[in-house]
């Protein structure tokens, strides 16, 4: 956990943001210190590092990146995006509440209702586009807001600076899971939220080689608090896993330009198709949250979520199935495209009834649009949809 200047643009900052040349030999990238303790040469007299669960310079060179990028002045690099938000879940006592979005990622949920809500922990469950909803949640016991904003997968857009407003007045803790838009598009801190965290898994780290989560913050008490939980609970980033993030985000700003630009071309490509009933993509007009969309993001991302026609369980299976240069498989946010089926892959976790209250019906496919030449992407959709 370290400190990050600020002054860099951002497509500056994916590549200089905190870093310098490696102590030892001038390494301009960082060693991966593939070492668990470091040598002392009295009791205590160590360089800044003792053990690896605490420190190591790899995971320092990446956090203070990860700081850099979402312009906040902490950065934590954690074992997995589920292990970054246990750690902010650690932060609260037994008896007290969240509130979360409705429609989060299937393993947010599960960690939230089947690990935390043992220990006293409350959860609700709400739609946040309604401010009304969110007071009438709120209560005595209530300490921290959990939004993910866009949401997975049903592309909702929550406003970031209303929540936060509301969180401010209540004294509540705000976070933001900025996996999905990443702050090439959206920098949740500038808009008021306390915590930002990422799957970085995804986006980030880019090449779906690793698994890998972060926190970051400017409040130097709260960042203490996470360090503190970071190393009593010891679900730290890897030293080689933190060079392979590092190096995906050196990239992630001309990734993500055309990730917006092919999602884009998709988006429209299946909302014009005979054989397509919905598409979810916020840089459509049409869509509910789009002014929110365009006010606190940089572009729509290529994340995209459709019905086929006929809509039903079968209908999506035959399309997934047929798909050739998108690979079916879990996860997004890498180089190449993936298509899932939320309802049997990602949120499997969630009630079938709940599931569908949000919109995640059985028919619905989600696309994580790569960076492939989008023309060879669209003739592998039309020959799947037909
Ligand atoms: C994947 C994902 C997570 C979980 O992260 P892991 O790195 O898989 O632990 C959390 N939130 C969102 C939005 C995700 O897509």
């Amino acid at each position: 956990m370290t400190m990050a200047k600020k002054e860099l643009k951002f497509n500056s900052k994916t590549i200089h943001g905190g870093q310098r040349p490696d102590k030892a030999y001038g390494a301009v990238m960082p060693p991966i210190y593939q070492t668990s303790t470091y040598a002392q040469s009295t009791p205590g007299g160590h360089q800044g590092f003792e053990y690896s669960r605490s420190g190591n310079p790899t995971r320092t060179a990446l956090e203070n990146s990860l700081a850099s990028i979402e312009n906040g002045r902490y950065g934590l690099a954690f074992a997995s995006g589920l292990s970054a938000m246990d750690a902010v879940i650690k932060l609260l006592n037994p008896g007290d509440e969240v509130i979360s979005t409705n429609d989060l990622y299937g393993g947010s949920y599960r960690l939230f209702r089947q690990v935390f809500e043992k220990y006293g922990i409350v959860f609700h469950f709400i739609g946040m586009q309604d401010m009304v909803a969110i007071n009438e949640k709120i209560n005595e016991n209530t300490k921290l807001v959990w939004v993910e904003t866009p949401t997975n997968p049903m592309m909702n857009v929550v406003d970031i600076k209303a929540v936060s407003a509301l969180a401010k007045k209540h004294d509540l803790l705000f976070a933001v899971d900025n996996t999905f838009a990443t702050p090439y598009l959206q920098q949740p801190l500038n808009l008021g939220a306390d915590i930002v965290m990422h799957s970085a898994t995804k986006y980030l780290g880019g090449h779906s080689d690793v698994v890998v989560g972060a926190l970051i913050v400017n409040d130097k008490e709260l960042a203490d608090k996470l360090y503190f939980i970071q190393n009593a609970s010891g679900a730290v980033c890897g030293p080689m896993d933190g060079f392979l993030t590092l190096r995906g985000i050196k990239t992630l700003h001309v990734r993500m330009q055309r990730h917006c630009e092919n999602g884009e071309t998709i988006a429209k490509y299946l909302k014009g198709h005979p054989n397509i009933e919905k598409v979810y993509w916020p840089g459509f007009e049409d869509h509910p949250n789009h002014d929110i969309a365009k006010s606190q993001m940089n572009g729509f991302g290529g994340m995209i979520s459709f019905i086929p026609k006929g809509g039903t369980f079968e209908d999506a299976v035959k399309i997934v199935e047929k798909l050739e240069v998108f690979t079916l498989a879990e996860s997004l946010g890498g180089v190449e495209s993936l298509a899932g089926h939320p309802a049997s892959m990602t949120h499997a976790s969630i009630p079938k009834e709940e599931r569908e209250n949000s919109g995640v019906v059985d028919a619905l496919i989600r696309l994580s649009v790569g960076i492939e030449d989008v023309d060879d992407l669209i003739a592998d959709l039309e020959q799947a949809i037909g």
